[in-house]
């Protein structure tokens, strides 16, 4: 994480190195926060942060999940996110709202803490690695199973919930993998640690649908559209590991990695095909504003601060 100028805090933008908590607080000890991943790119008419109300919007639900009041609303925070980012002056960077049970009470109940709230930003590259954009990256089914509905409402991003993403890509990474495939306890095809996952197959492109203990990503949302504005046939349906091994080819999408192809999964060679090609370079052009397609998916900044 390179370190930059500014940090929005609890309604200021502070010193990078003056925005810190108490070790005391709730969200440390229990992981009782939810957060957020955007990406602003660098477009013609200047920095502008893709899908940022919807980012925001599903911020507010995740807390909604958890019982967590936000002590801000949309309206509130994309004015945050416009002035972090306008602080530090990157013409691109990543994005990380999070909301948390700051410092009061050490109970598991989180009633009686103040939430608190911080937008972060920084420069970050292809999360998977530009080389693995462009060429594959290499994937295995892990032995970590997905969090069920009935354990952690999956449809937050909710910090607690990435204890089970963490442990599925150390195995991974150790096993000399580059990415975690997690399935559900009925063995149905769910997600990457931190990617929605998409099979092409005789011209089909499936993803897994939201019962499948997955993220509702928004990468995977635009993909869709993407791949039906290019068109192709994208349905929502359960997938096993057969499908990921059958597959013509399979590819990963999340704000951070984009679309990134998978090489292979288990060492069973899949190589990069045409589709996801398509599909992941109209994602590049389109987050950039150099598509027709939906500019109202970017979200100018005003370089000026509001305050
Ligand atoms: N699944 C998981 C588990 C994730 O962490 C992410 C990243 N937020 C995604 C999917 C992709 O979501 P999005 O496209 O909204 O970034």
């Amino acid at each position: 994480m390179r370190e930059t100028e500014k940090i929005w805090m609890n309604g200021e933008l502070v010193d990078w190195a003056d925005a810190k908590v108490h070790v005391g607080t709730h969200g440390l000890h229990y992981g009782s926060g939810v957060f957020e991943g955007i990406r602003c790119y660098e477009t013609e008419k200047g920095p502008a942060v893709f899908r940022l109300t919807d980012h925001l919007q599903r911020l507010h639900d995740s807390a909604r999940l958890l019982q967590m009041e936000l002590p801000y609303s949309v309206e509130e925070l994309r004015g945050a996110c416009n002035d972090v980012i306008a602080a530090n002056g990157l013409p691109e960077c990543y994005l990380r709202p999070i909301a948390f049970y700051g410092f009061g009470e050490l109970g598991v109940s989180p009633r009686g803490n103040p939430v608190d709230v911080a937008i972060v930003s920084w420069p970050w590259g292809a999360y998977l690695g530009e080389e693995g954009q462009r060429n594959g990256i290499r994937a295995k089914i892990s032995s970590w199973q997905r969090v069920g509905p009935n354990v952690i409402p999956h449809t937050a991003k909710a910090t607690g919930i990435y204890l089970n993403s963490m442990l599925a890509v150390n195995e991974a990474l150790d096993a000399g993998y580059d990415e975690a495939i997690l399935l559900t306890s009925d063995g149905l095809v769910a997600d990457g640690s931190g990617e929605n996952i998409f099979v092409v197959r005789d011209g089909v492109i499936a993803t897994p649908d939201l019962s499948t203990s997955i993220l509702p990503g928004i990468t995977r949302d635009t993909v869709s559209h993407i791949a039906d504005a290019l068109g192709y046939d994208v349905v929502e349906k359960s997938l096993i590991r057969s499908d990921l091994y059958l597959a013509d080819e399979v590819f990963m999408c999340g704000t951070a990695a984009e679309v990134t192809p998978l090489r292979s999964v288990d060492g069973v060679e899949l190589g990069v095909g045409p589709v996801t090609e398509a599909i992941r370079d109209e994602y590049l052009r389109c987050v950039r504003g150099l598509s027709t397609y939906s500019p109202a998916w970017l979200e100018h900044v005003a370089l000026e601060l509001a305050a």
